[in-house]
């Protein structure tokens, strides 16, 4: 099934490439946009972003068969309490939220009994953000999970089959489960990248010149990881405390055993060490959600 209007609210990576794959499908409904400021509407409008863009909220989203939530995860709450009275009844909310918990908390209660509320996260992205980042393969193989949370089952597979039209594969996981299995996959790896970047930074003399110029792979990879927009990433942390900090402590434990490795001299330890997080590079390579190429098949120019 396909909506016959669809409102994307927040105008950014996520919701341009949902733009993108939606016309890439040849999804016939009709797109409408919103977002904050003058200057992404004009973007957006320039660029061909949506089949409309609105200049408010209610407008956008009146008529939607399907509004989808793409903005940082601490304003979910406050643009789903403006605009809910303007909803039709019968239609589907979603969001692509990276942290599930916390916007099921924020959204549900502005969530009117005749309308069903699907959280979503699609598992793909890249450091870039704006209206002009978005293309319409990023959610090609790429997994979109859902937390529906006791949402009505007809709408849930609406969405699912919607999802698949764009690229992705999809799942269902409980919300604390998924903010757990996300904090080790991708928010307590993404706090190491700013900390060593930031470790780099603060050894001012390296970073001024040989940090640059003679950067290698394992470090240019923390730095594009590292340049991930802000306020996305101040928000995945604040709303996924529990669940990062518990990892965070486990990361702690074993960079100490590994440290203390390295002093003593336990090469066996090291290299088991490696042997074992080497098979897990190859399980993703397996389950084809990375190239095997060396340096991530990075062309070189
Ligand atoms: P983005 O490129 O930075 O775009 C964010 C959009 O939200 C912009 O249109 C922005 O409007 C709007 N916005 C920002 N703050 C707002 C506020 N306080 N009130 C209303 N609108 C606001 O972000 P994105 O990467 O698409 O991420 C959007 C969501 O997708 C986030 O919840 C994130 O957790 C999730 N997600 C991101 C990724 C990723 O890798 N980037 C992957 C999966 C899921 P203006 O431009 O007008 O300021």
């Amino acid at each position: 099934m396909s909506y016959d209007r669809v409102a994307l609210i927040g105008l950014g990576l996520i919701a341009s490439s949902m733009f993108w794959a939606m016309k890439r499908a040849g999804m016939s409904g009709h797109v409408t946009g919103y977002a904050r400021t003058a200057e992404t509407r004009d973007t957006a409008r320039k660029i061909g972003l949506c089949d409309t863009v609105c200049d408010d909220l209610a407008a956008a989203v009146a008529n939607a068969d399907l509004v989808v939530l793409c903005v940082p995860i601490g304003a979910m709450g406050p643009v789903m309490a403006e605009m809910a009275s303007y909803l039709k009844p019968g239609c589907t909310v979603s969001d692509v939220g990276s942290v599930k918990r916390a916007v099921i908390d924020a959204v549900q209660p502005h969530i009117a009994p005749n309308i069903h509320f699907v959280p979503a996260h699609p598992l793909a992205g890249t450091e870039r953000s704006g209206p002009e980042s978005g293309f319409a393969a990023l959610f090609d193989n790429r997994w979109c999970l859902f937390t529906p949370n006791g949402a009505d089952r007809e709408a849930v597979m609406a969405l699912s089959s919607y999802w698949q039209g764009l690229g992705a594969n999809v799942d269902e996981l409980d919300p604390d489960h998924h903010d757990l299995v996300l904090a080790v996959t991708s928010h307590a790896p993404h706090l190491i990248a700013y900390t060593m970047v930031g470790v780099a930074d603060d050894l001012h003399r390296v970073t001024n010149s040989e940090v640059i110029n003679y950067s290698a792979t394992g470090f240019r990879d923390f730095t594009r990881i590292a340049a991930s927009d802000p306020t996305m990433w101040r928000d995945v942390f604040l709303s996924n405390k529990e669940a990062t900090l518990e990892v965070l402590g486990r990361f702690t434990e074993e960079l100490f055993a590994l440290q203390r490795a390295i002093r003593t001299g336990d090469g066996d330890l090291l290299h088991d060490y490696f042997s074992r997080t080497r098979a897990i590079r190859r399980g993703i390579i397996d389950a084809g959600q990375d190239t095997d190429a060396p340096d991530f098949g990075r062309t070189k120019s």
